[in-house]
């Protein structure tokens, strides 16, 4: 198999990345990081796989048809930006096939990936999301130490190439981290945003030399070059947490966009590898 690199955004506001919980103020956006890493990727021409909260759906619904229409893949992150396993089946399944019915009819097409908010999956969702139609998920990471990530242990799913299982026509494509120490670190996210920028560099490289499928994510927040909205109630410990590393993102983003092509990674969508793996 070649080297094949997936860029992913969660397509979500700074009040879903930070504060999905609270009833933060929706006046301010930072939306716009998603213009920035549209502008890197389109100047290389990278396509990448795009998860978009369905409520800000119809807000965005002229961009992601462009989006759409230009080659990139657009998925679902769910209705609300809410871990699945903080909900019932039911409720999850419901406001799930909210989100993909917008997306579809928004895009005049089936949506096929998914990703959970957070990671936050279990096995028993995870069977739910597969119930309501969806043909990839990028959900999965290496076990983590914090409890706010779900567990899930794909029963049935036979590891096809590392980092990326198959049950039947079912794909799940892992999100790449490290493993330090007995730690998995992400290499994505708030991660390449706030961890001293040798130290990632260092981790991803070593990813990067073992050649297997590099799937990086990152949110609107880490990009937006406008300054992080203050919220009522927040302490400043959680505010600096939001905000370190802000201004150095679009830099460091660039650069593991070079190192891949340096390494002789080829970029492609889930939805390009979902294809090629099921006509393998
Ligand atoms: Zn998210």
């Amino acid at each position: 198999m070649k080297k094949y690199a997936v860029i992913t955004m969660d397509v979500e506001d700074f009040y879903h990345t930070y504060f999905p919980e609270m009833n933060v103020d929706r006046s301010q956006s930072l939306l716009d990081g998603l213009d920035v890493a549209l502008d890197i990727m389109d100047k290389k021409n990278i396509k990448g796989s795009f998860f978009v909260v369905g409520e800000i759906a119809d807000m965005l619904a002229e961009k992601i048809k462009a989006m759409d229409a230009n080659g990139h893949d657009i998925a679902c992150h769910n209705w609300v930006h809410l871990r699945p396993v903080t909900m019932g089946i039911d409720k999850y399944k419901e406001q799930l096939i909210r989100a993909k019915d917008k997306l579809e009819e928004i895009l005049g097409h089936k949506v096929n990936g998914y990703r959970a908010p957070s990671f936050g999956i279990d096995d028993e969702h995870y069977e739910a999301m597969i119930d309501c139609g969806f043909k990839y998920d990028s959900s999965k990471l290496k076990p983590q130490k914090s409890s706010k990530y779900g567990v899930l242990n794909l029963n049935g799913f036979k590891e096809i190439f590392p980092c990326i299982y198959r049950r039947d026509d079912f794909i799940e494509f892992e999100v790449s981290t490290q493993k330090i120490g007995d730690m998995n670190m992400l290499l994505g996210g708030g991660y390449i945003r706030m961890l001293p920028w040798p130290f990632m560099k260092w981790m991803t490289k070593k990813y990067l030399k073992t050649g297997q499928p590099y799937v990086m994510y990152i949110h609107p927040i880490d990009l937006s070059p406008k300054p992080m909205p203050r919220v009522e109630g927040v302490s400043f410990d959680r505010y600096l947490r939001t905000h370190i590393g802000r201004g150095d993102m679009v830099k460091r983003f660039s650069a593991v966009i070079e190192m891949l092509e340096k390494e002789g990674y080829e970029f492609v969508t889930f939805e390009q590898l979902r294809k090629m793996e099921l006509e393998r």
